[in-house]
């Protein structure tokens, strides 16, 4: 018997669910988020190695990592402390600070641990690089691969999946556990979802070779979705989700197709 560990880069797999983003494209509306629920998403995964690795039959460790600013109790005082900090700008971090941190504790609720989750303090200098979208996270992609080659390395009979869009992750998992691929399994996105500007710098997924083919997010859209009234549509295949189920002798139609039906 083998166990699936699981090692999720959240901040990546957060802006993945973003309005406009890969999983947001499957959508009927795709400017809105998508709203992941990440004990499917486990399972789904746990179902394409068990495919591949049929021995690989539970879960094991999950490790969440990101980042989730601490905000500092003053700062609804910063605009008029500082020069560089602007009303909206408060507003915009305490917005994306509460979905992001919604978004992990949904993970911790679907079993994920706590341990890899940082907690920086908001420093006021941040903030103009938030606003330009140029603030970098460090310690997310290191502390994935790190836990990752750590139970690779103790529990060489389990299988291990990284939850990661940055394909510069894999020449260091290569490096540090060579037999990556017998058991260590890429969930991400499509590659052809990746920004084109990164594509130059960064390794190709095929370049590396896996017993366990990459399972693609955006593909497996509606088995990950939150709801238990999931469906696609017949007419465009977008994925949508219904506070009730769609009767067994109708067919499951989104509602743009269904406006230009009318
Ligand atoms: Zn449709």
């Amino acid at each position: 018997m083998a166990k699936l560990n699981v090692f999720v880069d959240g901040t990546w797999l957060y802006n993945a669910c973003g309005a406009d983003r890969a999983l947001a494209t499957r959508l009927e509306y795709p400017d809105r988020r998508f709203q992941l629920d990440h004990a499917k998403l486990v399972n789904e995964i746990l179902a394409h190695a068990q495919r591949h690795i049929p021995k690989c039959d539970s879960i094991g460790s999950m490790y969440f990592a990101t980042s989730v600013f601490e905000l500092p109790v003053d700062l609804a005082e910063w605009p008029n402390e500082r020069d560089d900090v602007t009303a909206a700008d408060v507003e915009s971090v305490k917005r994306s600070t509460a979905a992001r941190e919604k978004f992990a504790e949904n993970a911790v609720q679907a079993g994920y641990s706590k341990d890899a989750i940082f907690r920086p303090k908001l420093k006021g200098w941040m903030l103009g690089k938030l606003r330009e979208h140029r603030f970098q996270e460090k310690q997310v992609d290191a502390t994935v691969v790190a836990l990752l080659v750590k139970y690779a390395i103790t529990c060489p009979e389990d299988v291990h999946v990284i939850i990661t869009g940055d394909s510069d992750v894999l020449p260091a998992i290569k490096v540090a556990y060579p037999e990556y691929s017998d058991n260590v399994l890429v969930a991400t996105t499509h590659p052809d979802q990746l920004k084109v500007d990164s594509r130059q710098t960064s390794y190709a997924l095929a370049d590396f070779n896996y017993l366990i083919p990459p399972f693609y997010l955006e593909q497996n859209a509606d088995k990950i979705m939150q709801g238990a009234n999931v469906y696609k549509c017949v007419h465009c295949s977008k994925v949508f989700s219904r506070p009730n189920p769609i009767p067994r002798n109708t067919a499951a139609c989104c509602r743009p197709c269904h406006e230009k039906r009318e």
